[in-house]
């Protein structure tokens, strides 16, 4: 097959685990017969000192243009000073609504070789833990309208959280088909005792469970997610839910991991194009060192294959090599923990150690 990818490197750490996870695709490129096409843009602070501005017209066409797009990561310290308007982080949220990234899918999964580096080892998550988190991605307070006003001599602000029928439709049908491929279980998160836009969430998720009769279906309050993903979060399969609350507990849920830098995403739309990135920052205080962890990215390349190109032998093996080195107990700075007996590595060995455990 041949594919072409859009590859936005971005800033801080983001070039080095992109060149690690591209290193990986050209080895399944090789093993399995396969051509990756890859068409460079700048994006972020990289894109913001060559052209003013965090992504060009031009570099979004470009995001269109193609199977599908990896990202390392934006922004840093050197941009932050700028108008809120051009931030680096304007881009992702323009190329998302450009591509009609509706739906943005979060697997967080221990790997049972870092058990030591989740704060709940001893509790919660004794049984382990593999769970998908389905977050609406283009709509809800983040896209409503946002207003500042003065009444009466003092400032008052709102943000408008709004959602239509069909896009609650979409994105509930995204999670019970994820849900059909594993546990067969939902949970749609909302807020219904208080929230319209939680009682017509509820009413389309309803309508939903009765049509996948075979996947179990629960409605939970948000308030009581965030308390249940700390005291039982194996209990959870597929969690379904709004924007801004799918965007706290999504990062809630992969503190519980103890590994931010092992955790990929995948933002879909209604073609087979998507968006592929880990989920951290451009961790600009171990960035240019060759000491970031790049299996957040490589597992993110894992998800292109499964999700965008219908290549699952080749994700299987990808996520297959980064559990045989985990196992074989190399480690990154940021994994290794106090144990002597693993073998601590840089970026790049890491990213090597993948492509040879994949042959
Ligand atoms: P961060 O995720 O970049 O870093 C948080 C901590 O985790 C840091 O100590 C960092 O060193 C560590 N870390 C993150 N990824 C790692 C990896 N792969 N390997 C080893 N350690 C890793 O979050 P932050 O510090 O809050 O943000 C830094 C910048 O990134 C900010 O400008 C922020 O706006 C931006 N940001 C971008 C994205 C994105 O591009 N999608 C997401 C979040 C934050």
């Amino acid at each position: 097959m041949k594919k072409k990818i859009t590859v936005l490197k971005g800033d801080g750490i983001g070039p080095e685990i992109v060149d690690e996870a591209l290193k990986v695709l050209d080895k399944i490129g090789e093993k399995y017969g396969h051509t990756f096409e890859k068409d460079f843009v700048d994006i972020g602070g990289a894109s913001i000192d060559k052209y003013g501005v965090p992504i060009t017209d031009e570099g979004l066409e470009r995001c269109k243009d193609c199977d599908s797009v990896l990202l390392g990561a934006v922004g840093g310290p050197k941009w932050d000073v700028i108008d809120p308007a051009k931030r680096p982080e304007k881009a992702l949220l323009k190329v998302r609504s450009e591509l009609g990234l509706f739906a943005n899918l979060r697997p967080t999964r221990m790997f049972a070789q870092l058990k030591n580096a989740s704060p709940l080892k001893e509790t919660g998550i004794k049984d382990g833990l593999d769970l998908m988190i389905v977050r609406e991605l283009t709509g809800g307070i983040y896209f409503g309208e946002h207003k500042t006003y003065e009444e009466n001599g003092e400032t008052i602000a709102t943000d408008l959280m709004l959602y239509s029928e069909h896009e609650i439709e979409r994105i509930g049908r995204v999670a019970f088909e994820t849900a059909r491929k594993r546990g067969k279980k939902v949970h749609s998160v909302d807020k219904a005792n208080v929230l319209d836009s939680s009682k017509l969430w509820r009413k389309v998720m309803h309508r939903l469970a009765e049509e996948y009769g075979d996947v179990e279906y629960s409605d939970i309050l948000v308030d009581n997610t965030a308390m249940q993903l700390v005291r039982n979060p194996s209990q959870f399969d597929v969690i379904v839910t709004e924007n801004m609350f799918g965007d706290i507990l999504s990062d809630e849920a992969s503190m519980l991991t103890g590994s931010i830098g092992m955790m990929p995403s995948a933002s879909l739309s209604s073609t087979t194009l998507g968006m592929y990135e880990p989920i951290h920052g451009s961790a600009p205080d171990i960035a240019g060192k060759n000491i970031a962890n790049p299996l957040g990215t490589i597992l993110s390349v894992a998800m292109m294959l499964r999700y965008s190109f219908d290549m699952i032998e080749e994700a299987d093996a990808i996520e297959k090599a980064v559990d045989d080195v985990l196992t074989a107990g190399y480690r990154t700075g940021d994994i290794a923990g106090n144990d002597e007996n693993v073998k601590k590595v840089t970026c790049s060995e890491m990213g090597d150690l993948v492509c040879s455990y994949l042959s």
